[in-house]
């Protein structure tokens, strides 16, 4: 049923070494795209290749610092030689945060997330158009957050930079809808993945604010990465073609309201 297949489709996935992105890449890759993904780290990218490879999934990958505006361009050389300048989805992944007070947050804290999680995608999907549009029917999924509509402990800079997003998700859905190319937002309550790991010094206090509002959540525990790369897939697939402009929440019931 090709509704629910992404057969014969080219997909570019940031961050696909981990977590989040790392449970994408195999969704869409198993549902049939053929897939292209990057990170830092050229060792930890060699290793999911090789693993892809062994599971038989079609996936390719190049290092690349999305801080950077020049990697950007030189990463979707890449993509366009790889897919021969076809895209069919973009998915807007890789993103970082520094869990810190608003006052504690430095300059090069707000920098770094904002490059990361904010220039980097509004970049990349510039740079993807073309590509999306000549594949004739793309599909963007960009990576925010729960922290993009509601505030949440020490996640400031991180909250603007998510909330930033999810207005562009609705400017590219009505701006390019005219080329066949869809825009969403899927938004993660906690997901457990590495994400955090660079800032150790997390305060005491935020950590417990965190466990505090995980308990009170209707389904009270972390999400799988698996439990959010479905819904990412989904919106990517023909089944969801009319299906654009939407932030969509995979938050456990956080935001259904009152916990008890
Ligand atoms: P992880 O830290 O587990 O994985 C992040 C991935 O992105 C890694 O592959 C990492 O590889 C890559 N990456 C990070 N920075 C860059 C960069 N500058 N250039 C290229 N690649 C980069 O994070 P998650 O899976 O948790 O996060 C994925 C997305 O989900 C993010 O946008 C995050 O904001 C969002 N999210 C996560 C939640 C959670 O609780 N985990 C909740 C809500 C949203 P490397 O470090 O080697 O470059």
């Amino acid at each position: 049923n090709q509704r629910w297949s992404l057969q014969g489709m080219t997909a570019l996935v940031t961050g696909g070494t981990r977590g989040i992105g790392f449970a994408v890449v195999e969704e869409l890759a198993a549902l049939g795209a053929v897939v292209h993904t990057c990170s830092r780290n050229q060792a930890e990218l060699n290793e999911r290749l090789q693993e892809w490879q062994s599971k038989g999934f079609k996936v390719s990958g190049s290092v690349c610092d999305l801080s950077s505006r020049d990697l950007r361009e030189k990463l979707m050389e890449t993509v366009s030689s790889v897919f021969d300048g076809k895209l069919n989805i973009l998915v807007n992944n890789a993103g970082i945060t520094h869990l810190k007070s608003f006052e504690e947050q430095s300059l090069e804290d707000y920098t770094r997330v904002m490059s990361t999680n904010l220039d980097a995608p509004y970049h990349i999907s510039q740079l993807a158009y073309p590509f999306l549009k000549a594949s004739g029917c793309g599909s963007i999924v960009f990576i925010s957050s729960v922290a993009g509509s509601m505030a949440l402990p020490g996640l400031s800079a991180y909250a603007a930079s998510k909330g930033a997003i999810n207005q562009i998700t609705k400017s590219l859905a009505c701006e390019w809808s005219k080329d066949n190319i869809r825009s969403n937002a899927v938004s993660p309550w906690g997901v457990k993945t590495t994400i955090g790991k660079d800032t150790p010094e997390t305060s005491a206090d935020i950590q417990e604010q965190f466990l505090r509002l995980i308990a009170g959540t209707a389904i009270a525990r972390l999400a799988e990465p698996e439990e959010i790369s479905s819904l990412v897939a989904f919106l990517c697939l023909p089944a969801a073609s009319f299906i654009t402009g939407q932030v969509i929440l995979a938050d456990g019931g956080y935001t259904a309201g009152g916990c008890w």
